[in-house]
């Protein structure tokens, strides 16, 4: 019997705003779709905390037996600065001020973000689609939009009838915006503007003769909206109806209603069955965000080249410090908070290595380890509530902590021990031992301990032997910089 017929999920879908029984729409099967990255600069640490959030979502409906299929797009077109219908393309923009090729500088960021992604031992999703690969079925979705009658053709450019969707269904009703205050909102159409209405957003915009990536369709040379992408390809891969559909929150409008009324309108269904919204990582309190530049790099994270930080943290610790938060709580990211989190990983951890020494003798220990593993399995079913589960895992750990080697557990228990706890620590919350599968980390210990080797040659006086040191390393172009807080060193 698979584990999700034993323990019921919860998720907190951010459209009823309500805590639901999940049920798959196929059980075993799950269709889970998660807005990805737009490919024009690094992915700073609040991108990856929500595509760390959807990771351990996945991890965990996985780890109940559901067969999911992740898909999570990659947007290399269409997305205009300041998510709006005017503006340049944030790709062709870079792509111009770096004179390069638009899939240039796609090929660049897609393979940053994947490498980051791997740091955090991410799984990768099962279908990783492209906006660019998705013209053709782009261009068919427009048509059934314009078909069904919901979207109009102005001058080349095709633009989606907000008002009059409304009239039959509810726009807004995801962010909880009310389309008369979003009218209100928005600034008078000026008189060349080719929208009936200020709200209408484009599905297919005609390129400007300066615009770069460009396609042939029935109406323009041009390339389609942000919003659509999404829900061509969550639907082409997933069924006109699937089980999940996740993003950061910033994204619920107008991205996530857009795509809404786009699948409504084209299919005549409400393609997705429990939003998820990941909330925001902030910095001194402020959200992160490449618009306004604050924001903290997973490189800086990791090499604590950067005054933000006092030293730097391994990729796990930080996964740690995020799953420390329930995915639908703001987290604040510092300096001391990851400090307090590398504490707690490194008991977690210890603790975990400590329960293979364990033997099994009987059972005389207040430790129920069946009711435990229960409360674990309560605490994730209740919306992914990972701080719970961390706490219920430290339970664990004191009594860890406490067990002579003769520990006091039946072998029955300390076998569903150690299989629950390893599995929430590594399948779960996706945790890695220090340095393992991380070559950076591993490098970084070979490093400090060459510097403090050649620290004590220095005070030794052994001048040969510490600059032997120094040389070696510059060959193979790692440089050490003595200063007044002692040796750094960098990577050429
Ligand atoms: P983008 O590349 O800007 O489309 O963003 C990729 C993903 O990162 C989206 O799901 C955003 O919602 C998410 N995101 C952006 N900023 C933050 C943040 N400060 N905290 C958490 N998620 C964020
Ligand atoms: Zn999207």
């Amino acid at each position: 019997m698979a584990l999700y017929e034993d323990y019921d999920l919860y998720i907190n879908n951010s459209l009823t705003r309500k805590k639901e029984k999940f049920e798959a729409l196929k059980a075993p099967n799950v269709g889970m779709y998660v807005c990805g990255p737009t490919v024009y600069s690094d992915v700073h640490l609040g991108n990856c905390r929500t595509f760390i959030t959807f990771d351990m979502v996945y991890r965990y409906l996985s780890h109940l037996g559901y067969k999911v299929r992740y898909v999570r797009n990659i947007t290399d077109a269409g997305h205009l600065e300041n998510d709006a219908d005017e503006g340049e393309d944030k790709i062709s923009k870079k792509a111009r001020l770096e004179a390069l090729e638009p899939m240039e500088i796609v090929q660049k960021y897609t393979l940053g973000f994947h490498e980051v992604m791997a740091k955090f031992n991410t799984i990768p999703p099962s279908i990783e689609p492209t906006a660019t690969g998705h013209i053709v079925e782009q261009i068919d979705m427009i048509e059934q939009i314009i078909n069904n009658g919901w979207a109009y053709v102005e001058n080349g450019s095709v633009y989606f009838d907000v008002e009059k969707y409304n009239a039959a269904n509810d726009y807004g009703k995801l962010s909880g915006r009310k389309i008369e205050e979003l009218i209100s909102g928005t600034r008078e159409l000026d008189a060349q503007s080719e929208k009936r209405n200020p709200l209408d957003f484009a599905i297919w915009k005609k390129a400007s003769p300066s615009h770069i990536q460009r396609w042939n369709s029935p109406w323009s040379v041009g390339f389609p909206g942000w919003h659509l992408e999404c829900s061509v390809m969550s639907t082409k891969y997933l069924g006109e109806q699937f089980d999940i559909h996740g993003g950061g929150m910033d994204l619920k409008f107008p991205h996530h209603e857009c795509e809404i009324a786009q699948n409504k309108a084209s299919n005549g269904v409400d393609a997705v069955r429990y939003w998820m919204h990941g909330n925001m990582l902030t910095l001194n309190g402020q959200r992160m965000s490449k618009s306004t530049g604050n924001t903290l790099l997973p490189g800086e994270l990791f090499s604590g080249d950067t005054d933000k930080l006092s030293k730097g943290y391994a990729p796990t610790v930080a996964r740690f410090f995020m799953m420390q938060a329930h995915y639908g709580s703001q987290l604040d990211f510092s300096d001391e908070a990851l400090q307090a989190a590398e504490k707690g990983y490194n008991r977690l951890m210890q603790a975990v290595a400590k329960l293979d020494t364990l033997e099994a003798n009987g059972a005389n220990t207040d430790f129920d380890v069946p009711n435990w593993r229960k409360d674990c399995y309560t605490a994730m079913g209740d919306d992914f509530n990972t701080p719970i589960l961390i706490s219920h895992l430290f339970e664990a750990v004191r009594f860890i902590n406490g067990a002579e080697k003769a520990c006091g557990l039946s072998s029955e228990n300390l076998v569903l021990l150690k299989n629950t706890l390893n599995a929430f620590v590594y399948d779960v919350l996706g945790l890695e031992k220090a340095g393992e599968g991380n070559q950076s980390d591993k490098l970084d210990e070979v490093v400090t301990m060459l510097i403090e080797m050649r620290n004590k040659a220095r005070a030794d006086k052994d001048w040969a032997l510490s600059d032997q040191i120094r040389d070696e390393l510059a060959t193979i172009g790692i440089q050490l910089k003595d200063g007044a807080d002692g040796t750094s060193y960098s990577l050429d």
